[in-house]
């Protein structure tokens, strides 16, 4: 199943070129009280929402895809964990290009663990990546992000799936330069995520999913998960030996190739095999 939250917050199953409106199944939710669960209220009650969707299905509202505007489908992620350097060829050009990595002796994800990006940052396609200092380097990093779907922690990867809720396309957008990287990584609007959530049970294998991402229209990065260092199983096993994962966490994965930068009035236009397309504006 596809599921997109769209305009004002409403809930819809996308079926080809068209999004099938089951906003209704929203009130699977059970009303919240403070203080908040650390989930994101929509993944902590996915089964419930799902099967009410399927219910509503055959009589809901139809719109054509193109009409509609994509928020994120994760609308309160309680954290964005993200992979640094996790393909090999990122490693080479990040080595090559001192204005992508500004270690001397760029590592990968073995020597750098994960790090943590504002989950504050995450917007849906159609809302655009705003510039805040447009006179620095920022970069494009298309990646593909698990949505996990349940909570635990030590999870051994042999396992890992059983945890993820689903995938979809994330732009992990950064600002190149010398400070941390939870700085640069977080700026407003910097956690793309969309179009729409892909359940996992759509997904044979995330470890073997074409991405590609063309700026303008001209390929800038084009790469395989298959060459990931940690594979997702490993990454959800690793991410939750150090935390207690959450539903609505997303793990973006790390960025292949091909990184480079971009500037007001550019429009990406990002896929990953699988789980559809999206087209992102920057100002
Ligand atoms: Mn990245």
């Amino acid at each position: 199943m596809k599921l997109c939250r769209f305009d004002r917050d409403r809930l819809g199953i996308v079926e080809g070129e068209d999004v099938a409106d089951v906003s209704g199944a929203l009130g699977a939710i059970p009303p919240a009280r403070y203080p908040l669960p650390k989930a994101d209220l929509l993944l902590l009650n996915l089964e419930a929402v799902r099967a009410a969707a399927v219910e509503l299905l055959p009589r809901a509202p139809r719109l054509p895809l193109r009409s509609i505007r994509l928020l994120s489908p994760v609308a309160n992620p309680p954290r964005i964990i993200a992979a640094p350097v996790n393909y090999p060829a990122h490693q080479r050009e990040a080595s090559a290009d001192g204005g992508v990595h500004f270690d001397k002796d760029v590592r990968t994800i073995e020597t750098y663990g994960l790090f943590l990006k504002s989950a504050t940052a995450v917007v849906g396609p159609s809302e655009g990546v705003a510039l805040g200092f447009p006179d620095r380097r920022n970069d494009h990093e298309i990646e593909l992000v698990a949505v996990v779907g349940r909570e635990g922690r030590c999870i051994p990867r042999g396992q890992a799936l059983d945890y993820v809720a689903g995938y979809a396309i994330g732009l992990d957008m950064t600002i190149r330069g010398p400070e941390d990287r939870s700085l640069r990584k977080s700026p407003d609007s910097f956690a793309v995520l969309g179009p729409w959530l892909t359940t996992g049970d759509e997904i044979a294998n995330p470890n073997d999913l074409l991405l590609s991402l063309h700026v303008n229209g001209e390929l800038r990065q084009r790469a395989s998960t298959r060459d990931l260092i940690f594979n997702v199983e490993r990454l959800i096993e690793y991410a939750s030996s150090f935390y207690r994962l959450y539903p609505g966490d997303l793990i973006y994965t790390g960025t292949p190739e091909g990184v480079g930068p971009v500037r007001a009035g550019d429009v990406m236009t990002c896929a990953i095999e699988g789980l559809g397309a999206m087209t992102v504006a920057v100002r």
